[in-house]
């Protein structure tokens, strides 16, 4: 192997600088050379793929977002749309891929791999939904980042003897919402793990008003349900003021915390190692604190992410 590609895809994510860097200056270490794709598939498809030296990562470790950009590019699922994909890494000359994305970007890299070009995927992405790995790029921040405003609204609430709802990200995935109602002493939590029963809900809203609570705070993932009409619900039926806050993309930006830039350097640069073993077709993970690397088909098709029964349970004593 002598010239790798870089691209990042999907929702954009902190540490996903760091990640390319990571993978640029380990590369270069090696001798190799390294090319980055600009706006992630749909740049693949067009051919927007230049070299990348030491310097064109210099600066980026702190910075949130992608220098590279994202896209999304439904395109890519055709296959022609692929097959041109790889004529173009062809013409650069480029070996193999390394994918920086979510689930659907590990699609991708995984349908560029069965076409016999092989791609290495990393997870980045907030949403912690990615199978194979404990942490993914991004989470950590976007944690803190949802805590910071769990805070926020918890000063307010109490003032007002307001009930909050929380709309956090995460799609089918209900680990940051999870986290961030532990990390910011939430009353309820509605993730896709816990489903959404409306009237136990209140019931248990209803008990809390009645002990004396000050304010209740909801954290709820998105995509589960209207956040503004579960407020309405809840005003109507309990009488007190509630609001829904939905914090949208908020959480994909800002700096990276330590955690994330450590995390992204480290697999960045293990997907250069594996590169240079000959390995391809693997995703990348952080498992009890080791580098690790699965089957990108078996990652998508076959391992499921544990569900956290211990820190719900966990949440339910402390409420
Ligand atoms: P996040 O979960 O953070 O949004 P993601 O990587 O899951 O990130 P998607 O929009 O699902 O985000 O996927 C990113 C891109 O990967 C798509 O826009 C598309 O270009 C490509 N992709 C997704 N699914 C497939 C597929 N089945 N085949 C080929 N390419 C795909």
């Amino acid at each position: 192997i002598k010239k790798i590609g870089v691209l990042t895809s999907g929702g954009d994510a902190p540490g996903m600088n760091a990640a390319v860097r990571g993978v640029v200056r380990a590369a270069l270490s090696e001798g190799l050379e390294v090319y980055g794709v600009y706006d992630g598939y749909q740049g693949l498809h067009q051919n927007r793929i230049e070299k990348l030296t030491r310097s064109s990562v210099s600066d980026v470790i702190n910075k949130g977002g992608t220098f590279l950009g994202s896209a999304r590019f439904p395109e890519f699922k055709d296959e022609k749309v692929r097959a041109q994909a790889i004529e173009n890494l062809k013409i650069h000359g480029i070996d193999a891929l390394v994918v920086i994305g979510g689930d659907g970007s590990y699609m991708g890299a995984k349908k560029l791999t069965e076409m016999g070009y092989p791609c290495i995927g990393l997870p980045g992405t907030i949403d912690n939904d990615v199978a194979g790995t404990d942490y993914t790029i991004g989470y950590l921040t976007a944690l803190n980042t949802v805590i910071d405003a769990i805070d926020r609204l918890r000063d307010t609430s109490s003032s007002h003897q307001r009930i909050s709802i929380v709309e956090v990200m995460g799609r089918h995935c209900g680990d940051l919402t999870l986290m961030s109602a532990i990390a910011g002493g939430c009353e309820y939590i509605i993730t896709p793990e816990t489903g959404l029963n409306k009237e136990e809900l209140l019931a248990k809203i209803k008990e809390g008003i009645y002990k004396g609570k000050k304010h209740a705070i909801i954290a709820l993932t998105e995509l589960m349900t209207d956040a503004n009409e579960l407020a309405k619900y809840i005003e109507d039926e309990t009488g007190r003021e509630t609001r829904a806050t939905v914090l949208g993309h908020i959480q994909r930006g800002g700096q990276p915390t330590a955690f994330d830039r450590i995390l992204a350097s480290r697999m960045g640069a293990y997907s250069v190692e594996l590169l240079m073993e000959g390995h391809g077709g693997r995703c990348v993970g952080i498992q009890n604190e080791k580098m690790v690397h699965h089957d990108i088909i078996d990652a998508i098709e076959n391992m499921k992410r544990p569900v956290r029964k211990d820190l719900y349970a966990l949440a339910d004593k402390l409420f």
